[in-house]
């Protein structure tokens, strides 16, 4: 099974003409109110593709945090280490899209950055049963830290989604077994500018260096290379009508997680995880775009 240990946020979109400037008050012309977080939405996207998904986190005791708790019960994903807590709210990005398509987003990350390193030691239990460990970076870098030294012990696979990109010390990057920045995390964690496919090979090589074991880096349109101890692949990505690119790399570290803990090769994985992106880009929302096993089998024709 598969154990995500990651953030839950509340989006709150209002569409907007133009933003307000300091001191204006402005009618919008639409809100809506949708749950995501990089945590929920992996957890989301493997539990529609058929995993049992366990997904540790925490949420406020607030509307917001019922709401997120109710989503995840609803896609079937095990809830009972979700956390509420007792002084911070909910995750939420309050996000304002004007006219011109440009967003201004606020995050305020509340108790998802209140799980510390002592929170997740208490769940060993749970990291030691899991096929394997799926995290992003909204959440307490120490927490994160101290997860993969648990699965690491327990020579339990951890993929790392390094979102959004933070520098990482090496001893962390030594306990990660799947790497997944997009172009411009792999720039950020290996510190050179990356704007071709051979600037992500080189800085996938960096990283590589440091002691991660497959750097699998996430190249849009154009699909994901992997590198690792045997050479580099680039596995293309599937044409489609991009509407939303709003959780495309969450879906496709969903895909790639369950991929593997059906014994799949990482090549086969990265394959299957560029169709599930490419379906995910095709549709508009976050969770909503995320894509279940029927469609992605029809897409691959399988
Ligand atoms: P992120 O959304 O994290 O920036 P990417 O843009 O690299 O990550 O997208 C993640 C994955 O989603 C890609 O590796 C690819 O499989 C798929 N994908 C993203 N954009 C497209 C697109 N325009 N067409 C087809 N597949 C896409």
């Amino acid at each position: 099974s598969i154990v995500v240990i990651g953030s839950l946020n509340m989006d709150m979109v209002v569409r907007t003409k133009r933003a307000p400037e300091a001191g204006e008050t402005l009618f919008g012309q639409e809100f809506a109110l949708s749950p995501g977080g990089k945590g929920a939405n992996q957890a989301v996207a493997a539990a529609r593709l058929g995993a049992e998904v366990t997904m540790i986190g925490r949420v406020g005791k607030d509307s917001f945090g019922s709401g997120l708790l109710e989503v995840m019960k609803q896609e079937q994903v095990h809830t009972g280490y979700i956390s509420q807590s007792e002084s911070q709210s909910t995750g939420v990005a309050s996000i304002v899209l004007d006219e011109e398509g440009e967003n201004r987003i606020i995050v305020v990350p509340g108790a998802n950055v209140e799980m510390k390193p002592a929170d997740i030691e208490a769940l060993e239990s749970v990291i030691r049963q899991a096929g394997i460990v799926v995290m992003q970076l909204e959440t307490d870098l120490n927490m994160v830290e101290a997860a993969a030294a648990i699965a690491s012990r327990h020579g339990i696979p951890v993929i790392l989604n390094p979102a959004p990109a933070q520098p990482l010390g090496d001893e962390l990057l030594h306990q990660v077994t799947y790497l997944t920045p997009n172009e411009t995390e792999a720039g950020i964690l290996a510190g050179i500018p990356v704007e071709s496919v051979d600037d992500a090979e080189r800085a996938a090589r960096i990283l590589l260096q440091k002691g991660v074991q497959h750097i699998i880096v996430t190249l849009g349109s154009k699909g994901a290379l992997i590198v690792n101890a045997s050479g580099s692949l680039h596995v293309p990505g599937f044409p489609v009508q991009a509407v939303d690119t709003v959780a495309a790399g969450d879906s496709f570290n969903g895909a790639l997680a369950w991929q593997l803990t059906r014994g799949k090769t990482l090549d086969e994985a990265v394959r299957f995880a560029n169709a599930v992106g490419a379906l995910a880009v095709g549709k508009a929302g976050a969770i909503p775009s995320l894509p279940r096993l029927q469609e992605v089998k029809q897409f691959l024709q399988e």
